[in-house]
């Protein structure tokens, strides 16, 4: 906050709070704000009727019930003061916002995540432990599916079938899972939908949850049947790419650098226009979160950096493939959190 500029830093809902001082703030109407000045001791804004959810830490937060009938920004304005430079949240209300903007008008406001962003991103042994446990359960899921029939079923019943099968290996909330078979894969995104999976299709599955507070995200690619071969052509140079990143990724090099690996295997293959996004994201208590594997970060990986490697081919109207691992970078080299075979598995 000092090498910033900032006065005080104000978190909100998302994961920058649970981050801090261990309290997730429910996403309602009502302002739940932990406000941590440079200079004094933080405090936490609550609601009464959530105080109790609020683990106590005297040490580290002071904790701020408000009633009812009080106004809570009034709260938040009166420990922001004089400050001139507020870091919020990103994930705040734009209501919660704008109220506060009102009632500290001389204030500048900037995203809380340039402050709490680059320390998220570096994660402790204990954190890597728990991303290690969140892979190996999607891992486990992820191998199970190849022994899974498709041809017949919709997406949607996949869809169903993985939900099921995240909390089922202790996950506390599953954040997606795409199903996307056929031509529907040729969508990154997709919301897994009424399709009904046939003979000849490759299905992608991109699934993750929040376990321990941490995330799990992997994408595998299965195929019912035989792959044709400029599917099988096109997978084969998808996992040479993501071979070629994952190990290009070493401390020290900037996570652009990353990104131009996988894209130069994929436009060796003559596959260039068909990768359409970024190679990769950061990952902790965010599904998404800093470093992003992306041209234009030059950020340099650093020990304790966690994030996804994820090329895809995307051919619309025809198929879609990806392949994601979770990556972490450490002083002995890259470190993949997911072991799942990387075929492309034939089902039924
Ligand atoms: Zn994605
Ligand atoms: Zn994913
Ligand atoms: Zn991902």
């Amino acid at each position: 906050m000092t090498e910033l500029g900032i006065d005080v830093l104000c978190c909100s809902v998302g994961p920058d709070l649970p981050y801090l001082i261990g309290y997730e703030a429910m996403p309602l109407e009502r302002l739940t704000m932990l406000v941590v000045p440079r200079d004094a001791g933080a405090v936490l804004v609550v609601p009464r009727l959530e105080a109790p959810r609020v683990q106590e830490c005297p040490d580290v937060f002071a904790l701020e019930p408000w009633e009812e009938t009080d106004d809570p920004i009034e709260r938040v304005a009166a420990r922001v003061g004089a400050a001139q430079h507020v870091a919020i949240g990103d994930q705040t209300w734009a209501r919660f916002v704008l109220a506060l903007q009102d009632a500290v008008p001389k204030a500048r406001f900037s995203p809380a995540n340039d402050v709490v962003g680059p320390l998220r991103a570096l994660k402790d042994p204990e954190e890597v432990d728990r991303l290690r446990r969140a892979a190996r359960a999607v891992d486990e899921i992820a191998v199970h599916l190849r022994d899974r029939p498709f041809v017949g079923r919709t997406e949607h019943d996949v869809h169903r079938e993985i939900v099921e099968r995240l909390l089922d290996a202790g996950h506390e909330r599953v954040n997606f899972a795409i199903v996307a078979s056929g031509p529907n894969a040729a969508s990154p995104h997709h919301d897994a939908g009424s399709r009904v999976i046939e003979v000849g299709d490759v299905i992608l599955c991109d699934f993750g949850g929040t376990m321990e507070g941490y995330c799990s995200d992997i994408t595998r690619m299965y195929v019912a049947g035989e792959p044709t071969s400029e599917i099988a052509d096109a997978y084969e140079a998808l996992a040479v790419a993501q071979e070629a990143a994952v190990q290009a990724a070493t401390v020290g090099t900037p996570c652009e650098a990353v990104d131009t690996v996988a894209r130069d295997v994929l436009a060796r293959a003559g596959l260039a226009e068909r990768f359409v996004h970024r190679t990769g994201h950061g990952i902790g208590m965010d599904a998404h979160e800093d470093p992003y594997v992306v041209q234009g970060n030059t950020t340099p990986l650093a020990v304790g950096h966690a994030f996804s490697v994820e090329p895809g081919v995307y051919v619309p109207g025809r198929f879609g493939l990806r392949l994601e691992d979770i990556v972490v970078a450490s002083s002995d080299g890259p470190v993949r959190l997911n072991d799942a075979p990387r075929d492309l598995a034939a089902v039924s």
